[in-house]
C-alpha cells in the first residue's frame, strides 16, 4: 500500500475531528519527513499513555519505537509529568549564564553517580545535536589546555549519525544528511570504515563474532594524519539511526586502546544507547569500556521536555577550568541549558528509572526480545536482522527500482495495523519503551510479520 492509497481517508479524519485546529497543514515544515506526502495523508497522534499512543482518529498505537528513541519508561507517566507541572508553577526559567538553580545541580549529581570510571562532570544541552556539538568543542578546548593546540582534527566513521548540527554531519556519516550541505562542513575530519559486515555477519544474535580489527582503521588515519592532530574521535556505541548496526565483539575495546595510546578522546555518542537501552545504565556499562566524553539526550529526561547533556571525565574538565587564571573558562553554552523544567523531567525520569528497575530491564526481557526479532527470520525479503538490549534491525531486501520504498511501505502499513516502527531506508529499527511486556512484545513481531508477507 503507498501513502497515496489512504490520503483521502485519513485527511478527512484528520479534518471532520477538528483535530489539529489548523484550516490546513500548509504551514507546517516537517523535520526529516516527505512534507507533501505527509500533508496528503497526515497521521496524527493526540494523546499517550504507556505503551501506547491514540491518534486523531481514537485509534491506539502500541509504540514500538519509544517515539524516536526517547520515552524510555513509556508515556505521560505520572512521576514526570507531576514534576515538570510543579516546577512550572514554582519557577518557569532562570538565567543558565553566572546564575544557576537547585535543580540542574541535583540532576549533575544524580547523573554523576550513574556514570561509568571517572566520568562525573555534567554540562547540559537541549538535544543530541547540541550535545554532539559541544562534545567536539569540549575535545578541542581540552587539548589547548593542555598545550597540544594543534590536536584539531575529529574522526568519525561511516554510516554514524550524530545528529544536524555542522558539527554533528561533519562527523557523522550518512550521505543522505551531508549531501546537501557538503560546501560547509567542518575542515580536518576523517571516517572510520563502519561495521556492517553482513557477509560474515548476517542474523547475529546480539554482538557480531567478526569485525574486531574494524578499528583498527583508526590506524591507518593516524598513519595518514598524524596522532599528534587529531583530538577525538566519535562513534555510537551501538549505531542506530543508520539501521541498528551492533558493534563486533573487541572492537569498541580495540578503539579505546588506541585512542589511549594515542592520546586522542573517545566519545561514546550515546544519544539512543542511554538510559537503560541495552540493559545497564549506559553502553559504556553494557560493553564495559569507559569513553572520555559521552553525549545524551532523548531518554534523558524520557522525552517529555527537550534536554541533552555531555558526560566528561574529571580530568577534562580539571584541566580546561584549570587552564584560565579567572573568568569564563570555556565559550560555550545555551540559554536552556539545565533548563527547570527540562531538570524536573529528567529527575521524575530517573525516579521511575531507578524504583521500577528500568535500567536493567532490557538485560531480563533481551532473551524473548531476541527470539520474537529472529521469529522473521525465514519471511520473503528478510536479509538480516541485529539485535541487542531493547532494540532490533530487520533489514529487508530494497525494491531493484526503489530503494527504501519497501521499507516506508512497511511502516505505513504497520501504522495503519495500530504498531508503531521506525525505518531507516528499508531497515526495519524497532526501540520500544523499556517497560513492555511480553505480549506486546508479541504483537509487534506478529504486525511485522503478516505485513511483511501482505505488502514487502
Ligand atoms: N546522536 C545520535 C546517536 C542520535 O541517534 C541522535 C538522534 O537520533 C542524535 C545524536 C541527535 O539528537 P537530536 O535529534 O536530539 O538532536
Amino acid at each position: 500500500m503507498t501513502d497515496t492509497a489512504t490520503a483521502g481517508s485519513l485527511a478527512a479524519i484528520a479534518d471532520e475531528h477538528g483535530s489539529t485546529g489548523a484550516s490546513s497543514l500548509e504551514a507546517l515544515w516537517l523535520p526529516f519527513t516527505a512534507n507533501r506526502a505527509f500533508k496528503r495523508a497526515p497521521r496524527l497522534l493526540t494523546a499517550a499513555s504507556g505503551m501506547y499512543y491514540t491518534t486523531a482518529d481514537g485509534r491506539q498505537i502500541l509504540d514500538g519505537t519509544a517515539g524516536l528513541w526517547c520515552v524510555n519508561a513509556g508515556h505521560c507517566r505520572a512521576p514526570i509529568v507531576d514534576a515538570i507541572v510543579a516546577q512550572a508553577r514554582e519557577m518557569d526559567y532562570a538565567p543558565s549564564f553566572q546564575m544557576g538553580h537547585p535543580l540542574s545541580f541535583r540532576l549533575a549529581e544524580r547523573l554523576a553517580a550513574l556514570l561509568p570510571g571517572d566520568v562525573d562532570h555534567v554540562f547540559f544541552t537541549n538535544s543530541g545535536s547540541e550535545s554532539v556539538d559541544t562534545a567536539l568543542k569540549i575535545a578541542l578546548a581540552y587539548h589547548r589546555s593542555r598545550g597540544e593546540p594543534e590536536r584539531t582534527r575529529f574522526v568519525g566513521r561511516l554510516r554514524g549519525y550524530h545528529g544536524v548540527g555542522f558539527g554533528g554531519i561533519s562527523v557523522g556519516g550518512i550521505e543522505n544528511n551531508r549531501i546537501a550541505f557538503m560546501s560547509q562542513l567542518l575542515p580536518h575530519v576523517d571516517h572510520l570504515a563502519h561495521t556492517h559486515d553482513p557477509a560474515r555477519n548476517a542474523f547475529s544474535r546480539g554482538q557480531p563474532a567478526h569485525g574486531a580489527e574494524l578499528a583498527d582503521d583508526l590506524q591507518r588515519i593516524i598513519k595518514e594524519r598524524g596522532a599528534q592532530s587529531i583530538a577525538a574521535v566519535i562513534v555510537e556505541p551501538v549505531a542506530g539511526s543508520t539501521g541498528v548496526l551492533v558493534p563486533p565483539k573487541g572492537y569498541l575495546e580495540r578503539l579505546r586502546s588506541i585512542c589511549s595510546a594515542h592520546g586522542i578522546l573517545l566519545i561514546f555518542d550515546e544519544v539512543i544507547t542511554g538510559f537503560g537501552r541495552l540493559g545497564a545504565p549506559f553502553a559504556a556499562q553494557h560493553f564495559g569500556v569507559v569513553p572520555d566524553l559521552m553525549t545524551v539526550a532523548k531518554g534523558l529526561s524520557n522525552g517529555a521536555v527537550p534536554m541533552g547533556a555531555v558526560f566528561v571525565r574529571r580530568g577534562i574538565y580539571d584541566t580546561v577550568v584549570g587552564a584560565t587564571s579567572q573568568g569564563i573558562e570555556f565559550f560555550h553554552g545555551y540559554t536552556y541549558s539545565g533548563h527547570p523544567l527540562a531538570a524536573a523531567a529528567a529527575l521524575g525520569a530517573l525516579d521511575v528509572y531507578e524504583q521500577e528497575g528500568l535500567f536493567t530491564r532490557a538485560a531480563g526481557l533481551g532473551k524473548y526480545w531476541e527470539e520474537a526479532a529472529h521469529s522473521l527470520r525465514d519471511l520473503p525479503r528478510v536479509i538480516d536482522i541485529r539485535n541487542i538490549g531493547l532494540v532490533a534491525g530487520i533489514e529487508l531486501e530494497p525494491r531493484a527500482d526503489a530503494p527504501g520504498a519497501r521499507g516506508y511501505d512497511v511502516f505505513l502499513e504497520c501504522f495503519n495495523q495500530g504498531v508503531l516502527i521506525r525505518v531507516t531506508g528499508d531497515t526495519i529499527a524497532l526501540s520500544p519503551p523499556l517497560i513492555i511486556e511480553r505480549a506486546q512484545i508479541d504483537r509487534i513481531f506478529d504486525v511485522i510479520r503478516q505485513v511483511v508477507r501482505r505488502v514487502a
